[in-house]
């Protein structure tokens, strides 16, 4: 089977991304045809090794990243004229002034590496350096699969090129080679790390839920998919949430005519699993959400490998 990698991102956060990413991941791993290799792009929040923790004796490798941009200064250049802070070199405030040592300082978080302070001071006294920008973390999974994520390190400018760097690294493992599946929990928004997530990839899944955010969200999300020309499905989660909004919901996908890749119904099992850090097909095989997430799994099996 040839390999296909999928994402399953989602306009707005806390709509079950990382839960159907952790329940595929489990029924996957049962399949005989299939050998997946999961990687975690929601570089500023990943939680996926929370339900899919390391293997017992499995080695876990991290490697930092060096992709943000913040100024340095230069102590022994300064000659106090406080120019730096009275013509406001920084857009981003991140300059302020110590009246104790008649210096300027710089916040580290406020700090975007611009480089019009290095440019402007008179005296040279501000470098741009590379710093730490995060980490990407790989492992063997307690259900056997690999999973690799990246960790943006807080003040970090840089989340899409650590996705990126993410997605690079896994070809480097040596299960990349036989692997026929990349199965991507990407990042909510439709910023950057979502279209370095979703680059180059061959299906993706948009997950959402029908309240009014979650539609509005999902047209954003769609927007971006379309833009990039990749075949998406929708999955509905809590599909039969009792709202007012149901309606305008059904309006919506009756309209677009989107393909639906499965609903799942509200069920308790679900956040009964993330507390317990279980997949919920692992958790509670039988449940109604179990049972509707196997049907999307065929359904993503057909889309990815029969539909051409
Ligand atoms: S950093 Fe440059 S501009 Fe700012 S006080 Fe020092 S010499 Fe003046
Ligand atoms: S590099 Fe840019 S953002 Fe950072 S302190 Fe200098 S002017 Fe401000």
């Amino acid at each position: 089977m040839k390999r296909k990698a999928i994402g399953i991102i989602s306009g707005k956060g806390g709509v079950g991304k990382t839960s159907l990413t952790a329940a595929l991941a489990s029924i996957v791993r049962t399949d005989n045809e299939i050998n997946a290799i999961i990687l975690d792009c929601d570089v500023d929040a990943p939680n996926l090794a929370l339900i899919l923790p390391a293997e017992s004796n499995s080695k876990i490798e991290s490697l930092d990243t060096f992709t943000t941009l913040k100024a340095t200064f230069l102590e022994d250049k300064c000659v106090q004229c406080r120019q730096c802070i009275d013509d406001h070199f920084c857009e981003f405030n991140a300059l302020k002034w110590e009246e104790e040592n008649s210096i300027p300082t710089i916040d580290y978080l406020a700090c975007e590496g611009c480089g019009a302070c290095k440019v402007l001071c008179p005296e040279h006294a501000f470098e741009i350096n590379t710093v730490k920008s995060g980490e990407i973390i790989s492992y063997k999974t307690n259900i056997t699969l690999p999973l690799i994520y990246g960790k943006t390190r807080l003040g970090s400018t840089t989340s899409g090129k650590l996705v990126s760097d993410v997605k690079e690294y896994a070809k480097q493992l040596d299960e990349f080679e036989d692997c026929n599946l990349i199965l991507i929990d990407g990042p909510p928004g439709i910023g950057c790390p979502v279209i370095a997530t979703v680059s180059g990839l061959d299906y993706i899944i948009t997950i959402t839920e029908p309240t009014p955010s979650g539609l509005h969200d999902l047209v954003r999300a769609i927007e971006v998919v379309q833009q990039f020309e990749i075949p998406f499905g929708i999955v509905i989660n809590k599909f039969d949430l009792k709202s007012p909004f149901q309606d305008d919901f059904k309006e919506y996908i009756d309209n677009t005519g989107f393909y639906i890749l499965g609903k799942i119904p509200f069920d308790l099992s679900i956040p009964k699993a993330m507390s317990y850090a279980e997949a919920v097909v692992d958790f509670a095989p039988n449940s109604d959400a179990s049972l509707a997430i196997k049907a999307i799994y065929n359904n993503l099996k057909n889309a990815l490998w029969n539909s051409r």
